[in-house]
């Protein structure tokens, strides 16, 4: 059965390649009728950011993919938080030791401080804990089986250490990028269980993908210099046949294709690379998000997908439904994508006209809410189904349209009055006072009496729309004169007109 992860440290918020990873690994579930697991991987307790777990959820809620097992509905291999699973791991590098995979190292930290300073003076500006340092070092290697008994008896603090083997070429596929080798002698000897008892990742991520099932593994691209690391531990284990498929993500890149997009680059280049807003805004820390910035979810996901994706046709819209049909693996690029922030945009609107005017309003409350503007629903349904063809993002509908909300403020006398008349000024007076009269208020009714009206008085229509025009908006901008009267109402549209004469 295909079962896949989505396995975050829940270190800060989630940026554009973190939801990628869990679109593509959402896709291949739903396609292959498999599930889909979020798994939370907080062995790493300097790292861990409190309330990051929430907002990782929030972010799966808002884009739609939701997991079929994780830390708070739970499922058959709970719990999904690593560090509630802390007494597993113990026990499981306690098998690669008994085999000689791994051995025990009782170093302090100023020990290894000193260690990286000899090594330094020496030239060794990347001192790493490996076959050739182990040799100087406090270990299984250096004490007999005694004194690593007595120690361990006297409860010393220690860690355990994978026991990486010389100069051998570490081998496996990658869905994406075919055969990837990788040779030991550039690794170290990682540490599997640190002195707190907790794991380190990678024993966490070797025994939690064993023990959770997971058949494919797809990931970022920075993960792929650990892969040799977890292939050994697969091999150590004696797990190879259930090893997952792998396939390294490619990576996402500046928008001029100079390196790796970074979660630092978004305020600097002026787009947003979170999700959702991160951090308490106004803060040092505050990063924003695509969905404060106005982005609807099905544009985000339909963005993403596209960053290192396509079915080959030229196709750029899908529906999520869609892609779980269409989406393959294979057809995963295996070079960087650059993001776009224009073609982010153009994604947006695409999926903005053809949202539900309902929920396009519905998601424009809060801008409204902020404002300390009341509107009836359906008032604010009819505007944006008037301004929607103009925006990129939910919350243009203010720019477009916010002078159905708020009456024009300061009317520019000389704007609406070029060369004003009494004949003029009469019309207007005249106009309003008919509107009674009108069978329905609507934008067919008032052109038709308006221009009647002028008829009679021999005033050009066109002389008088864009004043009028003026009045309701205050500038000279907006859809069609008698369809903003219309949605304004009878009441409204009279009060602005006297509002608007001397
Ligand atoms: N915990 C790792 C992360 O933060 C997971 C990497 C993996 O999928 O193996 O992304």
């Amino acid at each position: 059965k295909v079962r896949v992860r989505f396995a975050p440290s829940p270190t800060g918020g989630l940026h554009l390649g973190g939801v990628r990873t869990v679109l593509f690994n959402y896709l291949f579930a739903r396609q292959h009728g498999g599930d889909f697991v979020l798994r939370i991987e907080d062995t790493d307790q300097t790292r861990f950011v409190a309330g990051a777990e929430e907002y990782i959820q929030e972010c799966l809620r808002w884009c739609g993919l939701v997991p079929d097992e994780d830390p708070v509905k739970g499922g058959p291999f709970a719990p999904y938080r690593q560090s509630e699973r802390k007494p597993m791991y113990r026990e499981y590098a306690g098998q690669l030791i008994k085999a000689g995979h791994a051995y025990y190292a009782f170093d302090s930290p100023e020990e290894l401080e000193a260690m990286r300073e000899v090594e330094k003076a020496k030239g060794n500006h990347a001192p790493q804990y490996n076959r050739a340092i182990r040799s100087t070092m406090r270990n299984s290697f250096t004490l007999s089986e005694t004194e690593v008994a007595e120690l361990l008896e006297k409860g010393a603090p220690h860690v355990v250490r994978i026991n990486m083997p010389e100069n051998e070429d570490v081998s496996f596929t990658d869905m994406i990028r075919g055969t990837v080798t990788f040779n030991t002698s550039t690794l170290d000897d990682k540490v599997l269980l640190k002195a707190d008892g907790m794991p380190t990742y990678h024993l966490a991520v070797v025994v939690d993908d064993y023990l959770m099932k997971i058949s494919h593994a797809f990931r970022g691209e920075e993960w792929l210099p650990s892969a040799p690391i977890h292939i050994l531990l697969w091999r150590y284990f004696g797990w190879e046949n259930d090893m997952p498929q792998w396939a390294h993500l490619p990576l996402i890149l500046k928008p001029d294709g100079n390196g790796k997009l970074s979660k630092r680059d978004g305020d600097r280049l002026g787009f947003p690379v979170y999700a959702m807003n991160w951090g308490v805004p106004g803060s040092e820390t505050f990063t924003r998000g695509f969905r404060e910035m106005g982005f609807l979810p099905e544009a985000f996901i339909n963005m993403l997908v596209m960053l290192g994706w396509n079915d080959g046709s030229g196709q750029e819209i899908f529906s999520l439904d869609e892609l779980i049909k269409r989406f393959s693996i294979e057809r995963v690029h295996k070079g960087g994508a650059k993001f776009d922030f224009d073609k982010a945009k153009w994604f947006n609107q695409q999926y903005i006209q053809k949202a539900d005017n309902a929920v396009l309003a519905q998601l424009f409350q809060p801008v409204l809410q902020e404002k300390g503007i009341t509107a009836d629903p359906s008032f604010t349904e009819k505007i944006t189904g008037l301004v929607k063809e103009r925006c990129q993002f939910v919350n243009e509908i203010w720019d477009h349209g916010f002078y159905f909300f708020q009456k024009p403020e300061a009317i520019d006398a000389d704007a609406v009055k070029p060369k004003w008349t009494p004949e003029k000024q009469q019309f207007f007076e005249e106009w309003a006072a008919s509107f009674d009269q009108l069978p329905d208020f609507n934008a067919v009714a008032l052109e038709e009496s308006f221009k009647q009206l002028a008829t009679a008085k021999s005033i050009k229509p066109g002389e008088l729309q864009m004043p009028f025009r003026i009045m309701l908006c205050g500038g000279k901008f907006g859809p069609q004169v008698f369809l903003i009267a219309e949605t304004l109402g009878k009441a409204e549209t009279i009060a602005r007109i006297q509002h608007a004469l001397p």
